[in-house]
């Protein structure tokens, strides 16, 4: 393995002015779960390693009290998402999706910045947070910007980010009253293994508990990059909520996907799961909103 040198900044200023000094010889590092094994590969050959665990700060996710937005930091690993109480009572889906993702080891270290940026289309972190209508907040020599998470990915292994940003944190705007949602990992086994499909479902109920008040639909795998299906969701919006209505959205989403062959699953084959699952999370998430009025 090629040797480097290891940085330890202690602020996101130190760390974006010692990326600046070393440009394109230098990389981040989050947990390193995934850097580390294209180093050893011998895809990625940096001279410089700056270390964004050190930065004190962003680390764990925490409700704003005033605005009831969740703001999820960069650098909270994916084992102390899982963990945390208001993530587990309020915010299932993103649970869902973080309790399966690689192993307890992996997920001790592995951050849910590292795998939002790294970008790979079967990112089982992504697809929670778009389907929450999340933002990405941004930060780097010309100060913070902020952009919607969806917009955030541009293609396989490619995010919005300039040389030297660093995203600092998702934030998840106060969800309607009557919501529940849903995420599924489909592989052929749920733990150490990317999904071949990963779908999200969430739904906003209006007070009759009945009529669809707001859909998100979004699937991971399905097409270069995380994409939500907006017509399965207009398909739902202002119906009422039934399993055959479910089905039907999972059809359209199914047609809506650019799903390709590969080695971990058939067009054909994730085409037909679309369907199967977005109507299995959806009535998943139909059920979480009901328990939530309890
Ligand atoms: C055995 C194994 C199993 C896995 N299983 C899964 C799985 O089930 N599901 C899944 O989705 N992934 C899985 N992964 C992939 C990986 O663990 C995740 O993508 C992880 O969240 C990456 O986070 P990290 O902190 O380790 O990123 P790192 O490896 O540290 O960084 C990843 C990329 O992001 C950049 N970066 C990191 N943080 C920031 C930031 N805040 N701002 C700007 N750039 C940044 C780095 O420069 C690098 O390009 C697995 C990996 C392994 C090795």
């Amino acid at each position: 393995m090629k040797q480097f040198t290891y940085l330890t900044p202690k602020t996101l200023d130190e760390a974006i002015s010692l990326h600046v000094s070393h440009g394109e010889r230098a990389k981040y590092i989050a947990g390193g779960t995934d850097v580390l094994v294209k180093v050893k590969e011998g895809k990625l050959a940096p001279d410089y390693l700056i270390s964004l665990k050190h930065i004190i700060g962003q680390d764990r996710p925490f409700l704003n009290q005033e605005t009831g937005e969740l703001y999820i930091g960069a650098f909270c690993t994916h084992g102390s998402i899982e963990e945390s109480p208001l993530i587990q009572h309020h915010y299932p889906i993103i649970h869902d999706a973080v309790k399966n993702i690689g192993s307890v080891q992996i997920r001790n270290v592995a951050t849910i910045g590292g795998n939002l940026v790294n970008a790979v289309p079967s990112a089982d972190g992504a697809i929670p947070l778009i389907a929450l209508d999340a933002k990405a907040n941004i930060y780097g020599t010309k100060g913070q910007r902020s952009m919607e998470l969806k917009r955030f990915f541009q293609g396989p292994g490619q995010c919005d980010l300039e040389a030297g940003e660093i995203l600092t944190e998702i934030v998840i705007p106060a969800p309607l009253p009557r919501t529940g949602s849903a995420y599924i990992k489909h592989g052929r086994r749920e733990a150490m293994e990317l999904p071949m499909l990963g779908v999200g479902v969430l739904l906003s109920l209006e007070k009759d508990m009945l009529t669809c008040a707001k859909a998100r639909i979004c699937l991971g795998v399905a097409a270069p990059t995380p994409f939500r299906a907006l017509q399965a969701e207009k398909h739902l919006e202002g119906r009422t909520l039934h399993e055959s209505n479910l089905s039907e959205a999972g059809r359209i989403a199914g047609q809506e996907s650019k799903v390709r062959d590969s080695i971990r699953g058939v067009a054909w084959y994730r085409r037909e799961m679309v369907g199967v699952l977005v109507k299995r999370m959806g009535l998943k998430a139909l059920e979480r909103a009901k328990e939530s009025q309890k």
